[in-house]
């Protein structure tokens, strides 16, 4: 899989303190999208779903975090290995929250019924659409702009986020390499949506 960064704990990406994966590539390429440099990817970016996997169950058990938040780039568009990483590291977080910038249903008609079944049954929320920076309305949680939609995959989540949500927008700053990123759902004007 082809993966620019994780970072944890993030608690701006859905409720609790999370792991944040960037996954590299996206050809939608939406106008003011706040991850351009995550459109295309570099063969140094690539790791078997294996690898990633057990990354991912090293940082659930060191830290005690078990939210993990996937996006990109679009996530969607390494679906087959998404599904086989999911179903890796679903024991050790019980919430999932997938970015794509496929609507649902574009979703559902690109991804073959094998690997959204897999896919389906370990995301609990999926947020889709592209970014319209016309519609970021500077207002609404977890996503950049309002066409996008939250998907509850799976009920056991809905309530932590509502919950979430209604405390609007937030970011939050990491230092990697002695690059300053910002980590959440941005203002129109400072840099698009986040992710
Ligand atoms: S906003 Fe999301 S879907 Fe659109 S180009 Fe950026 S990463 Fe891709």
């Amino acid at each position: 899989m082809y993966v620019d960064r994780v970072l944890s704990p993030v608690v701006t990406l859905g409720p609790g303190q999370r792991v944040a994966l960037w996954l590299a590539g996206c050809t939608k390429h939406c106008p003011g999208c706040a991850n351009p440099e995550l459109w295309e990817h570099t063969d140094a970016q690539w790791l078997t779903v294996g690898q990633l996997a057990q990354a991912l169950l090293s940082i659930a058990r060191e830290r005690s975090t078990h939210r993990l938040t996937v996006t990109g780039g679009d996530p969607l568009e390494q679906a087959d290995e998404l599904a086989q990483l999911l179903q890796l590291v679903r024991p050790a977080y019980p919430d999932i929250l997938v970015y794509t910038g496929y609507t649902l249903d574009e979703a559902r008609r690109a991804i073959a019924a094998d690997t959204w079944g897999q896919l389906a049954s370990c995301v609990d929320v999926l947020i889709d659409g592209p970014y319209l920076e016309a519609r970021n309305d500077g207002l609404v949680a977890l996503r950049g702009s309002t066409n996008q939609l939250i998907h509850y995959l799976s009920e056991h989540v809905r309530d932590e986020y509502e919950t979430y949500l209604a405390q609007g927008r937030t970011v939050q700053n990491f230092v990697v390499g002695g690059r300053a990123i910002s980590v959440g759902i941005h203002m129109r004007e400072d840099a698009r949506h986040g992710e």
